[in-house]
């Protein structure tokens, strides 16, 4: 089934319930009206030659629109292309180049940043860029009606020739260990991957789902926007970017069922102090995601958001993006420790990145998975596509993972983060974690540094308190010293005001190991 075809038989089955609410403006549309303003908006596109195959921009923040178009371009076999609103000109104009983007839909601005300046800076720098539609301007509107000269039956006719393999969605990764690459994904890729992922947190058309994480990301586009949609839910938006106090309020005005969010928006909802004083008895279920959850966290998710049914999920773009899941009835340790088993129809399995061989539970390697949630390939980028999905179709996530008995997975870092010390394998993650137990670290990465004895040596990039006495290789060593084996303490210690980040909040490694060699010199 195509997505168009998906949204038309739920609106055909549950009209009259809600399908988007955007809470900060107090715009809502059932599915009736959903479906009859996506069909509006896929004549439109029509309208403007947009062609089966043609590369649709959109860089916006969260907003009704971007949902609309999500589905208008399915409907019409053009490929959404999602452009992160915190990118700047630099990145949309390698955006625009690298996917041939020849519509784009933006948003005026976002956040103080003017994206009407940034589009005329690189727009000669994009030569199959042919038109620019901003929302909320008339420009909209003349698109909108434009649409209205274009018959039921063309746009009907154009459905007729599409079909479910075909690509529909340009999805950049975070660009954490590199540049950013282009998933390309398929109807049934993203489709699929959020039914699935819906029914495993048990989604009705009773559900409602708020979705503070962004749209331009899988998580808010796919487990957001498509689960919810393939099981007649509805999809509250409760701001253009996420603040934690407009989504509490949104949870308990508008009763909904279900929240998102990676682990740090969950903290920072819980430490609002309104919070405390909320109802949010409505909540049931929802989905944690991009990050492991502390303990404390996720206890506190459970018992003051009332989210019993959290579900934990990981995956990657290339992946649509959920591979393994947690299930309603886990335990709190698996829900923490682990990132849950693998998804209906999805196979995963841990192989070892020196023989490619699988390894024997409860060892680490690799993860690998395989099924219909693996991407087509990078866009125009088939060196990478053939580097990451081997010949049997398993993609390389580049992630180290342990399986237990049960086939419960936990991630225990990234292969290009993985240190070898004197023939060692070191996880940096599980010294970090030992790290933030020092009581004057805030933020702790480590990372592998070239030594000539060791082959490499550990150095602890810190981020301390405010106030906190000064840390030192040694003192850091006095502090692990009998709590930690004697290769896993960090030879160097460097106390740093901030890391590299990237825009997707994950810290740049690569970026950070290149300031610490300058740093040792
Ligand atoms: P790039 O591929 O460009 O370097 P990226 O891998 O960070 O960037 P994404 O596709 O957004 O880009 O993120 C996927 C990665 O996020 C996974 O490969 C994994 O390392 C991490 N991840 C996702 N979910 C979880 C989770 N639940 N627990 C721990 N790590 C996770
Ligand atoms: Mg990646």
């Amino acid at each position: 089934e195509t997505i168009g075809a998906c949204l038309n038989r739920i609106a055909a089955r549950f009209p009259d319930r809600d399908a988007l609410v955007d809470v900060s403006q107090g715009r809502r549309w059932t599915y009736a009206q959903l479906n009859a303003e996506v069909d509006r908006l896929a004549r439109a596109l029509l309208a403007m030659d947009v062609a089966k195959g043609a590369r649709v921009g959109i860089w916006a923040p969260n907003c009704p629109e971007w949902a609309l178009l999500q589905y208008a371009t399915a409907r019409i076999g053009a490929i959404l292309v999602c452009i992160n609103p915190a990118y700047r000109s630099h990145e949309l104009s390698y955006v625009l180049r690298h996917a041939g983007v020849s519509l784009l839909v933006a948003a005026t601005g976002n956040r103080g940043a003017d994206y009407r300046a940034m589009v005329a800076e690189v727009r000669g720098e994009a030569p199959e860029l042919r038109e620019v539609i901003y929302i909320g301007d008339p420009s909209w509107e003349q698109l909108m009606r434009a649409g209205d000269a274009v018959s039921a039956e063309t746009l009907a006719r154009r459905a007729d020739e599409l079909s479910f393999g075909d690509p529909i969605n340009i999805q950049y990764t975070s660009g954490t260990t590199g540049a950013p690459k282009g998933a390309t994904l398929t109807h049934h890729n993203i489709l699929n991957n959020g039914y699935f992922a819906g029914g495993l947190i048990n989604y009705t058309e009773r559900d409602r789902v708020c979705v503070p994480v962004p749209f331009y990301h899988c998580f808010g586009m796919v487990i957001g926007n498509l689960a919810a949609m393939s099981h007649g839910a509805a999809v509250i938006v409760p701001g253009a970017n996420f603040d934690p106090i407009a989504t509490a309020r949104a949870v308990v005005a508008e009763k909904c069922t279900s929240l998102y969010g990676v682990p740090t928006m969950f903290i920072s909802i819980l430490a609002e102090p309104e919070a405390r004083h909320l109802d949010f008895s409505s909540l049931r279920t929802g989905v944690m995601a991009g990050a492991p959850c502390p303990v404390a966290v996720m206890r506190e998710v459970i018992e003051r958001l009332n989210m019993r049914e959290v579900a934990i999920c990981y995956g990657m773009t290339e992946t649509s993006p959920v591979s393994t899941m947690t299930r309603v009835d886990d335990d709190l340790r698996r829900r923490t420790e682990t990132v849950g088993r693998a998804m209906p129809h999805v196979q995963v399995q841990i192989v070892s990145p020196v023989t490619g061989l699988t390894v024997p539970r409860g060892t680490a390697g690799e993860v690998c998975t395989r099924g219909y949630s693996v991407m087509r390939g990078y866009w125009n980028q088939p060196d990478k596509t053939r580097e990451a999905i081997d010949e049997d179709g398993w993609m390389h996530t580049g992630d180290l993972g342990v399986m237990d008995e049960d086939g419960y997975v936990a991630i225990v870092g990234r292969i290009k983060d993985m240190v070898i010390r004197g023939g060692e394998n070191i996880y940096p993650r599980e010294i970090e974690e030992f790290l933030y137990g020092h009581p004057d670290v805030i933020d702790a990465q480590v990372i592998g540094v070239p030594d000539e004895k060791y082959g490499e040596e550990l150095m602890a990039c810190l981020r301390l308190r405010e106030g906190a006495e000064p840390l030192n290789a040694a003192s850091l060593r006095a502090f692990c010293e009998g709590k930690l084996a004697r290769y896993k303490i960090p030879r160097y210690v460097r106390v740093m005001e901030a890391f590299p980040m990237t825009v997707t909040g994950k810290i740049r490694k690569v970026e950070l190991r290149e300031q610490a060699l300058a740093w040792l010199q």
